[in-house]
């Protein structure tokens, strides 16, 4: 016999395991700055054509800190630090389910 169609835990069950794929997510936000190198014959010194450097702004141990990205980093930190947006919206997918089947139980339990 089949279990009756329950599209909520159904769900719930494709997140639960498509959040392995999140496990190189990274915190904080991704920061694009545009500056200039401090070279005078570099072509930044014009004060319009500066470099960009990306950085992360994170939370460490509470205290918000910015931490540059290596070049050959910032697509795959890119794509890490936008995990764990997914992962967040996943999470909070899965607990609106199961705050609704909670609900649902509590009628069963009359305080
Ligand atoms: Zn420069």
């Amino acid at each position: 016999m089949r279990p009756p169609h329950e599209p909520d835990l159904e769900l719930r069950d494709k997140l639960i395991r498509s959040l392995g794929a999140f496990r190189e997510m990274l915190p904080g936000s991704f920061v694009e700055r545009q500056r200039a190198c401090g070279r005078p014959n570099c072509h930044c010194a014009d004060g319009k054509r500066l470099h960009s450097q990306y950085q992360i702004s994170v939370l460490m141990d509470g205290k918000p800190k910015t931490l540059n990205i290596p070049a050959a980093l910032v697509e795959k930190v890119r794509q890490k630090i936008e995990m764990r947006r997914r992962f967040d919206a996943a999470a909070a997918t899965i607990c609106g389910v199961n705050l609704k089947r909670f609900l649902k139980e509590k009628e069963d339990h009359p305080a």
